[in-house]
């Protein structure tokens, strides 16, 4: 079971990447409005400039998916339900949420969905 040290700096690590990916979207929008507004004569540069918005808008929604993830995981610590896998209800490895720490499975049931959605 997960101690109150434990979920102190799993809680602070959760925060201060939320915090950094929304610092990241920020600038990341805002570089992108500069994008648009630029007055784009040739396709040469229309070409380059749609395929680094490609690049950013992937990045921006991966990382709009793990921000989810993350306010999930911090809905789940006032909850007491932070490391408690969603499926099977065992508790998820501490090591495995301090690689991952907005796991919501435990290695096992990750595996089994995994498998399913091959
Ligand atoms: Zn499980």
């Amino acid at each position: 079971m997960l101690n109150t040290e434990d979920i102190k700096f799993f809680k602070t690590a959760l925060e201060a990447r939320r915090d950094r990916i929304k610092k990241n979207l920020n600038i990341t929008t805002e570089e992108m409005n500069g994008l648009n507004s630029n007055d784009l004569r040739d396709e040469a540069d229309f070409a380059s400039t749609s395929l680094g918005r490609a690049v950013d808008n992937a990045i921006l929604t991966q990382q709009a998916n793990e921000l989810a993830e993350i306010e999930l995981a911090l809905g789940k610590i006032s909850e007491n339900l932070y490391g408690i896998c969603e499926m099977c209800e065992e508790e998820i490895n501490i090591e495995r949420l301090k690689v991952k720490i907005f796991a919501r499975y435990c290695i096992t049931c990750r595996e089994v969905i995994e498998k399913e959605h091959k």
